[in-house]
């Protein structure tokens, strides 16, 4: 994601030993910064956006390397966001510029070794990332209006055949069949020709390569004999995605089966967690611990305590899990 667009930044913050200190002050107009506050391993930023145009919080170790940590749409209220990517840095710097334009993808970014993944919760299940110039939408569900303003899908991930994960009048709503669908068998059975004709199969532990994106399927079941039913082994695909060399994993609905615990070097997961369907805050946590991915996002998580899950990860494993806006 290119920053070549960004035409003044006004506030120059530095955390140094947890006291912050205006560096520099070259701009009089927004963006700027609110409050700069260590809490934990982490620091939390308020920020004014500008209400004309998206904006972007980027942070340096060094002021000359300038890393974006999220882009947010055009906004007139206090903005906010917790960076725990760096847990063991006593100093590090901010700076929250103003970008020309209103159709940058907004959401956290995830640097890769080609470019950024910028990821977009949309709800429950669904939500959008891009990277360069692909734009993958997982679980598109429940309606057009959900993406308005958002780039067309490039690639469309489905996980499994509930209403919360596929949902054959969002797909064509949202052009779909322009783009490559990549779901489990039983997901193909469920849709319509012309979407079928899109659509790549993959079965769990099969791979393969669309538009530059590693795609790998990974199972996703339940385990606890009272929920079996709600999915069996096999239906379903979780995903492990690649991009510039990092690896995404996307949970679909499942608990918290072996072949979770065992993935290795996950650098962002998205993680389901609600009862009766998939797992409780306490499977997904010790999940979590076990195959410790750099960033978790508790998503698929309606009626579960957050709270709880990001304190049973705790911070003794470099976990960093964000708490983002789903519902
Ligand atoms: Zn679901």
């Amino acid at each position: 994601m290119s920053i070549r667009n960004i035409f003044f930044f006004n506030l120059l913050l530095s955390m140094a030993c947890g006291a912050p200190r205006v560096l520099q002050v070259s701009a009089l107009e927004p963006p700027s910064f609110i409050e700069i506050k260590a809490v934990g391993g982490a620091f939390a930023l308020k920020f004014k956006g500008s209400g004309s145009y998206n904006s972007r919080l980027e942070a340096s170790v060094n002021l000359s390397d300038w890393a974006p940590l999220a882009t947010f749409a055009k906004s007139t209220t206090t903005l906010d966001y917790t960076d725990a990517s760096e847990p063991d840095r006593s100093s590090r710097y901010y700076r929250v510029v103003q970008l020309t334009s209103t159709n940058a993808l907004t959401g956290d970014h995830l640097a890769t070794a080609d470019g950024d993944v910028v990821i977009h919760p949309i709800n429950h299940a669904t939500f959008v990332m891009g990277w360069k110039d692909k734009v993958i939408y997982c679980d598109p569900v429940g309606g057009a209006s959900r993406f308005t303003g958002l780039p067309k899908p490039t690639l469309v991930l489905i996980t499994d055949i509930h209403g919360d994960h596929l949902d054959s009048p969002t797909l064509n709503a949202i052009g779909a069949a322009d783009a490559e669908i990549i779901a489990p068998q039983a997901v193909l059975s469920m849709l319509s020709s012309g979407l079928r004709a899109r659509t790549q199969v993959l079965a769990n532990g099969a791979k393969l390569e669309a538009q530059g994106i590693g795609v790998e399927a990974v199972p996703m079941y339940n385990l606890t004999p009272a929920r079996l039913s709600y999915h069996s082994k096999g239906r379903g695909n979780g995903y492990v995605l690649t991009m510039g060399g990092k690896r995404l994993y996307v949970s679909g609905d499942t608990e918290d089966i072996p072949e979770m615990r065992a993935l290795k070097n996950v650098d962002a997961a998205f993680l389901c967690m609600n009862l009766p369907y998939t797992m409780t805050v306490d499977q997904a946590a010790s999940a979590a611990r076990d195959f410790r991915p750099g960033v978790v996002y508790p998503y698929h998580s309606s009626g579960s305590n957050l709270s709880k899950f990001k304190e049973l990860v705790g911070t003794d494993l470099g976990i960093d899990v964000r708490l983002r806006k789903w519902y």
